[in-house]
């Protein structure tokens, strides 16, 4: 839950970002919890001003708002916990930028997103389709989300970018979903969506090389640098009604370079957010 002062300042229309300190269903290595907080001190330490590129200063936007993290004391399972506290804020009529976290946390937030929206149009930026139907045992894994997404149809269509790491059970599971896969090998910079209508952006820092972003558990070498993101998101023609920035793990970071990444994409999709939502929802 999120404190109910935080709450009440919250407008429709307005963009919110929300922390989710969670990474139980990590397979490997954890330490993606603590990414909410380091990516807050990393916006506010004084490096770097809060304009994004298109204009829009978040420092003196009142459509803009930090809500600070989400409590998860393990009494409630988290997923609840996300789910609930997301659909409180997207029901109001409030965009979100989820912090994660480990990647498991987009499955509960798309979950309320399809409530309000229906059936979502989702761009997850990623090395990994994370469709395993069971990993380790445990199907809530970071390894799982979008399986779970695709099983529930919660979402109309998946677009996948940036994969690099499919084996012959994740080629099942794509095709069992009709997942649309651009793998990084086929992968052009000018590339936008061919989709009409609001999109739902998850991204996952373990798709930028590793040079650009060494702070993540997995490391896949081969990757996105962090323009071809930027170019990504500022080239969008259709609006960002929500998104999740996950998996960086400060404990494998190397002068806190990937949480300002990670602060970096999170100025350039509220820019673009306040700015597309100003003018054209
Ligand atoms: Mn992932
Ligand atoms: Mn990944």
């Amino acid at each position: 839950m999120i404190s109910q002062e935080k709450l009440n300042k919250t407008e429709p229309g307005m963009v919110a970002v929300i922390g989710i300190p969670h990474d139980e269903n990590s397979s490997f290595m954890k330490g993606a919890a603590l990414a909410p907080e380091k990516i807050r001190s990393v916006m506010h330490n004084g490096a770097s001003h809060l304009c994004a590129e298109n204009g829009v200063d978040l420092s003196a936007e009142a459509g803009f708002i930090d809500l600070e993290n989400m409590v998860l004391d393990g009494k409630t399972p988290a997923t609840e916990v996300i789910e609930s506290t997301i659909s409180g804020l997207v029901e109001q009529g409030v965009y979100t930028i989820s912090l994660g976290g480990d990647h498991s946390v987009t499955y509960p937030i798309v979950k309320a997103y399809a409530k309000q929206y229906g059936p979502m149009n989702i761009v997850q930026f990623d090395a990994h389709p994370d469709l395993y139907d069971v990993y380790d045992g445990n199907a809530l894994s970071h390894a799982c989300p979008f399986a779970r997404i695709m099983e529930e149809q919660l979402a109309e269509h998946l677009i996948q970018v940036g994969i690099r790491t499919l084996n012959p059970h994740l080629r099942e599971q794509v095709d069992k979903y009709a997942v649309e896969v651009i793998e990084l090998k086929d992968w052009e910079s000018s590339w936008i969506p061919n989709i009409s209508g609001p999109v739902y952006l998850s991204i996952d820092l373990d798709v930028l090389d590793p040079a650009f972003a060494p702070g993540v558990s997995h490391h896949e070498p081969g990757g996105l640098t962090t323009r071809d993101i930027i170019n990504f998101i500022q080239n969008l023609n259709t609006p960002v009604v929500g998104a999740d920035i996950v998996e960086l793990n400060p404990k494998r970071d190397i002068n806190d370079m990937t949480a300002a990444v990670a602060v970096k994409l999170l100025k350039e999709i509220a820019g673009v957010m306040i700015r597309h939502n100003t003018l054209e929802l």
